[in-house]
């Protein structure tokens, strides 16, 4: 059982290096486009975009790790769910 998730991404980033996973995190991105084409032309495999998305968001999580960025991505999150509550007001 996982009980620290930073700690995980910290030893992985530590064993394959900051390169190896920002590649990485490329090829993720890559295959979850291929999953949601697939999902707009009618294939959908839900099992196969948990999948992606799972490793999207694995792959963002150490992205944010690398590069110390916690604090900025959750302010600039919160910013943008703000003006996104506020544009829905609007409507
Ligand atoms: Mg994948």
């Amino acid at each position: 059982m996982i009980k620290d998730d930073t700690t995980l991404y910290q030893k992985a980033l530590k064993k394959f290096g900051c390169r190896h996973q920002m590649i990485l995190a490329i090829e993720e991105l890559a295959e979850l486009q291929v999953e949601l084409a697939k999902v707009i032309n009618g294939r959908t495999d839900v099992e196969a975009l948990v999948t992606e998305i799972a490793d999207v968001e694995i792959m963002l999580s150490q992205l944010i790790e690398m590069h110390h960025l916690q604090h900025a991505v959750a302010a600039e999150k919160l910013r943008k769910l703000q003006r996104l509550e506020k544009r829905l007001q609007e409507d």
